[in-house]
């Protein structure tokens, strides 16, 4: 049933994309387009705007205008929160066709891109809505003389840029939080996978979202990206994406107007198998989908494996006969468990790894290759290496595909020492059934989020971002409305 509607879905031809600025489609204003592949079968999806300085500079200037306009920023709260809990409402009511636009548009597996991308996209705009009217100000602990009032008040103009592995999911992450504050939003989405974050545009005005509180420029990162990044007039950039294009934001923002910048960066995620791990068959099957869901394009993705030596052959058996069970192939087949790597470019960089780690003198256990070529499309075998030293590149660099390289250790310090020999720290695991093992490890390893016997998984009400270089933003929870608020003081003399 939901396979039909799927496929009714996929047959849809999808017309050029223009920008959302001010509430309307608009054309580029140099009229450039950049045309869309699908990864599902390499053929052309459809094109979208190259938006660039002049078009960002549009967005803003109305971004501005409904900022300072008032009709979103300082209405009632309660006003705010009716229109989100909309927003939320027909974000769910389109979920299949989101999710849908999206697979075609980025190949991720269906099942995973449908709980992923609109089921938790509408989940974080009624987050941030419940919230509006329960987030009270402060009033400080004074002398009697005195009053001193602590407001909150939305910042202004927030730029988003995101990745592609998730536009929608880790755009909400940023976009909920920032309207819910009352700021106005222009969207840089990724121009590989720009799709689903148009369509989210021209929800929010059917919910009712005053023009120019929400738009989407989209284009090339360094043309769009870059013009949002230096704009005088933007307030602070919400980023997620690679350390590369993180520090040029950084730099952007002290080039311009020193605004603020909240990054989520990469990850090279440890996943810690100790021997007394509960069952290591779940462990095992656990770790699998940890590293290959979405073909290992998953920031916290559990890349690197370590599993001590009294429990490695028993773990690395089940390990691969569940790697081996994978189904890799049409994202939009309900029953596929991987789907595409989201672009040529991409595989191409997958399969460089693979390369390099054989060089180095990593031992292949399963996969490295392209499949399902007379597809069309971009697909790869899940992919493990065994004998990876911290000292290799498929220990150092994060790949971003369907690789995982694992590393065997002794004793608990000899764990800790190779989870924390890298420059990221966004995410990590540990399976053990001893709780004090459990807690030394949670607090002896350096990431944002250390998951024990499980590997991923959270929801919206604990927040997700890095240590080291993994960035310092906060996406999610409470802690993450407050970043898109400033403070300010009221001091009155009685
Ligand atoms: P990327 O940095 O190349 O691109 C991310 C976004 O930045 C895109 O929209 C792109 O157009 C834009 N961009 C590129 N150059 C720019 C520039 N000069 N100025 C402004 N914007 C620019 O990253 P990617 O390849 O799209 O995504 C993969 C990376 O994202 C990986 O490193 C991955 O770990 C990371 N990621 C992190 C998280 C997290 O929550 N920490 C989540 C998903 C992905």
């Amino acid at each position: 049933m939901i396979q039909t509607q799927i496929d009714d879905l996929r047959a849809r031809p999808v017309p050029g994309q223009q920008l959302f600025i001010n509430g309307r489609r608009e054309e580029a204003q140099s009229g450039q387009t950049i045309e869309v592949f699908s990864p599902i079968d390499g053929a052309r999806l459809t094109s979208i705007s190259a938006g660039d300085e002049a078009d960002v500079d549009r967005a803003v200037t109305a971004a501005r205008a409904a900022f300072e306009g008032n009709s979103w920023s300082r209405i009632a709260p309660a006003a705010r929160k009716r229109v989100l809990l909309r927003f939320a409402e027909l974000i769910e009511q389109h979920a299949l066709e989101l999710a849908v636009l999206g697979v075609r548009d980025n190949g991720t597996e269906i099942g995973m891109a449908l709980k992923a991308e609109p089921g938790s996209a509408a989940n974080t705009f009624r987050y941030y809505a419940e919230a509006i009217d329960k987030v009270y100000g402060e009033i400080a602990p004074t002398g009697e003389n005195v009053l001193g009032l602590v407001h909150r008040e939305p910042l202004g103009v927030v730029g988003v840029i995101v990745p592609w592995n998730f536009p929608l999911m880790i755009g909400s992450w940023k976009i909920a939080p920032a309207l819910a504050a009352g700021n106005a939003v222009v969207v840089k989405p990724p121009e590989i996978a720009s799709l689903t974050l148009l369509r989210l545009a021209e929800l929010a005005a059917e919910a009712g979202m005053p023009d120019g509180i929400f738009n989407v420029v989209t284009g090339r990162g360094s043309e769009a990206g870059q013009a949002l990044a230096l704009h005088m007039d933007v307030d602070v950039m919400a980023f997620t994406g690679s350390g590369v294009t993180g520090r040029r934001l950084l730099e952007c923002s002290a080039r311009s107007n020193m605004k603020r910048c909240y990054l989520e960066l990469g990850g090279k995620s440890p996943n810690v198998v100790f021997a007394d791990a509960p069952d290591i068959a779940t462990a095992a099957k656990v770790s699998v989908n940890g590293i290959f869901r979405n073909a290992g394009q998953v920031c916290v993705a559990g890349s690197r494996l370590l599993v001590q030596s009294s429990v490695y052959d028993r773990f690395m058996d089940e390990l691969l006969k569940a790697t081996d069970m994978l189904k890799v192939g049409d994202p939009l087949n309900v029953e596929t468990n991987v789907g595409a790597v989201a672009s040529f470019a991409q595989l191409e960089k997958d399969l460089e790894f693979v390369a390099i780690a054989e060089r180095e003198g990593a031992k292949r256990l399963a996969g490295g290759n392209r499949i399902l070529e007379e597809t069309g499309g971009s697909y790869m075998e899940p992919t493990v290496f065994a004998d990876v030293t911290p000292e290799m590149t498929l220990s150092r660099e994060e790949v971003f595909g369907p690789v995982l390289a694992v590393t065997r250790f002794d004793t608990e310090e000899e764990a800790i020492a190779i989870a924390n020999s890298t420059v990221y720290g966004l995410a990590s695991a540990v399976w053990t059934s001893s709780l004090s093992t459990a807690h030394r490890m949670v607090r002896a390893i350096r990431a944002g989020v250390v998951h024990v016997n499980t590997y991923g998984g959270s929801d919206i009400t604990v927040p997700l971002g890095g240590f080291k270089q993994s960035g310092f933003g906060r996406d999610k929870s409470l802690h993450a409305l407050h970043e898109y608020s400033d403070l300010k003081t009221a001091w009155i003399a009685l």
